[in-house]
């Protein structure tokens, strides 16, 4: 679809193709394409940029990755539609693992998302086929189906645009969950161990920055600003900034004017 430079949506319009030809490759499930329209909704309210809140968790998280022992990087099919270049520099620069994870899991699907991620630079990609042998407990979706070498063992499991369920049984397996979320209000975004609260599509370029340079400061320093860290503030910071924006708009005006 052809989308004007000078549009004034042009981003966003760019990023609903990126999705839409990821449902055309067997990417994208059906649903996706709804879950990224709530995901706009709620960057529209942040006014479509990283806030401090963001930065914040994504200094902790670029932490946890590098102290983890097993890192594993969840990916659904809009994560791979969106970001599939970052991804795998991500695991390139971490060494986390890549794991296939999909709500609505079909063969084709797994594997439509597996070759696009090579095409991409990717080595291995867990989680697809016979692979995907371990089940997590006390989950009823295709979501439950693990692999033994990755989720199953993981420490540290980041989840771009994840399920609410998942990131609950994920916690209740003891691992820190590492969730990317435009709503700081979804299950997923309050049952992480952090959240950024980010579109994945600025998000992501941040996190492979802060792991490059956080990498090589001493394992002390690296544990302090995980400690140090409080994802309840976090949370609440991002809410404050969304009232404090509508509160701000309300008072101006905002009727367009054509002259
Ligand atoms: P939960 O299951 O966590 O309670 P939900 O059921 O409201 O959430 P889902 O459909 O499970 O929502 O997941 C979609 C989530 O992904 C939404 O919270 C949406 O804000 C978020 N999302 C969609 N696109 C993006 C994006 N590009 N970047 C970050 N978050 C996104
Ligand atoms: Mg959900």
């Amino acid at each position: 679809m052809y989308i004007p430079p000078n549009h004034p949506r042009r981003e966003s319009l760019l990023l609903r193709e990126r999705i839409v030809q990821g449902y055309k490759k067997g990417i994208v499930a059906l649903e996706g394409l709804i879950a990224h329209g709530r995901g706009e909704c709620f960057d529209y309210l942040l006014g479509e940029k990283t806030h401090d809140f963001a930065i914040k968790a994504i200094e902790a998280a670029a932490a946890s990755i590098i102290t983890a022992k097993h890192p594993v990087i969840s990916v659904n099919g809009n994560t791979a539609a969106l970001v599939p270049r970052e991804i795998v520099e991500l695991a390139e620069v971490s060494g986390a693992k890549i794991e296939v994870n999909l709500f609505y899991r079909t063969r084709e699907r797994e594997e439509a998302i597996a070759n696009w991620l090579k095409q991409h630079g990717a080595e291995e990609i867990l989680g697809v086929g016979d692979d995907a042998s371990a089940t997590i407990p006390e989950l009823f979706s295709e979501r439950r189906r693990v692999s033994p070498r990755g989720i199953l063992i993981a420490d540290v499991v980041l989840v771009p645009l994840e399920d609410g369920d998942r990131t609950e049984a994920l916690r209740k397996m003891g691992k820190t969950v590492i969730a990317i979320d435009l709503n700081p209000l979804s299950r997923t975004a309050r049952a992480a161990t952090i959240t950024i609260v980010d579109n994945v599509v600025r998000a992501m370029p941040l996190l492979i920055e802060k792991i490059k340079f956080l990498k090589n400061k001493p394992r002390e320093e690296l544990l302090g600003i995980i400690r140090r860290y409080d994802n309840n503030r976090v949370l609440q910071e991002a809410l404050k900034t969304i009232m404090t924006r509508l509160a701000d708009l309300s008072k101006s005006k905002l009727v367009l004017e054509f002259k």
